[in-house]
């Protein structure tokens, strides 16, 4: 199967996708941003008026962002669930996707693998309206780059330079699973099989949080998405804000021990393990956000809006750098470092 063979039997969307994304001439059809999509030197997307286009491109490499045996749908669901989660961190809306792929041959010539492929990423572009529109297909080892465009009203992108003192700092769902089961996938623990089942899916799968983040339009002052540990993700927006922030031990600690967690996961690990993996765990895809404390309700409504958990974990301050406050009162430092793929 050639190249173009292959974009046009995985990578075009199938019929019923087509007309769900695809703009046409008829009067009544659904609004859609998608005038012209894959097939032509350029797509075309013709953003509502009055937005700003958020634009935001996320690599997956072999090896490094996932293993390779991970099943072929939950690569193509993550590749674009982890760019939409960037879209959430800003409070846009997505309006379509592209695609720049290279592929070994044994896997080019893999139809199955391709079809799965393809599928997991269009199952998630379809359930956000966030169509497949173009992108460049390449032989070499096995990479994913996608693209992501969305829109949001002109000045109104949650962004990392606007948190204040005296903010609430706050953080969706869950953190560290993915962490978890990364941990046991290297060997370097064991989980009972339900527990790893569960983490593996918040690792290969995750929830990007694309409806919370247009819910917090407005009320949040500053967001990012945690995508290389709330500490490190955290201290991105202390540093753009100019500003530190404090922690609460006990309720950062509730964000791993939630759930179908909570009693298997304590038993297994001491709590400074569990905490230490909710403060630098990374690929949770959760958002990490700041809000007034008289925006509580308001932020709780957006919550409940999206059908997102939220935590209160902590408190921004004046006094740079991030700390942690523990059940004794303490107060500790901590470091406010993200994952960083050339560190030594
Ligand atoms: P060009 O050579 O003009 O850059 P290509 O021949 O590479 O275009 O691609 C043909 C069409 O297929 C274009 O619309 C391009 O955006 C689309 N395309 C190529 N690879 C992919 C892919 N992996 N996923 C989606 N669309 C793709
Ligand atoms: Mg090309």
């Amino acid at each position: 199967m050639g190249e173009f063979e292959l974009i046009d039997r995985h990578f075009k969307p199938k019929p019923a996708a087509a007309r769900l994304h695809q703009a046409t001439a008829a009067p009544d059809s659904i609004a859609t941003p998608v005038v012209l999509g894959i097939g032509d030197d350029c797509a075309l997307l013709q953003p509502a008026p009055g937005m700003q286009l958020a634009i935001s491109t996320d690599m997956l490499v072999e090896g490094r962002h996932f293993l390779p045996d991970v099943a072929p749908a939950r690569l193509g669901h993550k590749a674009l669930a982890v760019n939409l989660s960037d879209l959430a961190a800003c409070g846009a809306e997505p309006l379509a996707c592209t695609l720049a792929l290279a592929l070994p041959p044994e896997r080019a010539r893999d139809d199955a693998w391709l079809a799965a492929l393809a599928g997991g990423l269009w199952a998630l572009a379809d359930a956000q309206r966030c169509p497949l529109v173009g992108g460049d297909t390449t032989a070499g080892p096995l990479n994913l780059c996608l693209t992501v465009f969305g829109q949001v009203p002109a000045g109104q992108a949650l962004r990392r330079d606007g948190a204040r003192v005296g903010d609430d700092v706050w953080v969706s769902g869950t953190l560290g699973h993915a962490r978890l089961a990364l941990g046991a996938l290297r060997g370097e623990w064991t989980l009972p099989p339900q527990l790893l089942a569960a983490a593996r899916t918040r690792l290969e799968c995750p929830t990007p949080r694309i409806a919370l983040g247009l819910a917090l339009r407005g009320i949040a002052h500053s967001a990012a998405d945690v995508s290389d540990g709330l500490a490190g993700d955290l201290g991105h927006i202390l540093r753009a804000s100019a500003v530190g922030a404090c922690l609460d031990a006990q309720e950062t600690m509730k964000t791993i021990a939630a759930g179908a967690f909570s009693a298997s996961a304590e038993g297994l690990f001491d709590r400074q393990t569990l905490l230490r993996l909710a403060l630098t765990g990374g690929d949770d895809y959760e958002l990490v956000f700041t809000a007034p404390p008289d925006a509580r309700s308001a932020v709780q409504a957006a919550g409940q809006a999206s059908a997102t958990p939220l935590a209160r974990i902590g408190r921004i301050e004046a006094e740079p750098g991030l700390r942690l406050l523990g059940a004794d009162g303490r107060i500790e430092p901590l470091a406010a470092r993200a994952f960083d793929h050339f560190a030594p």
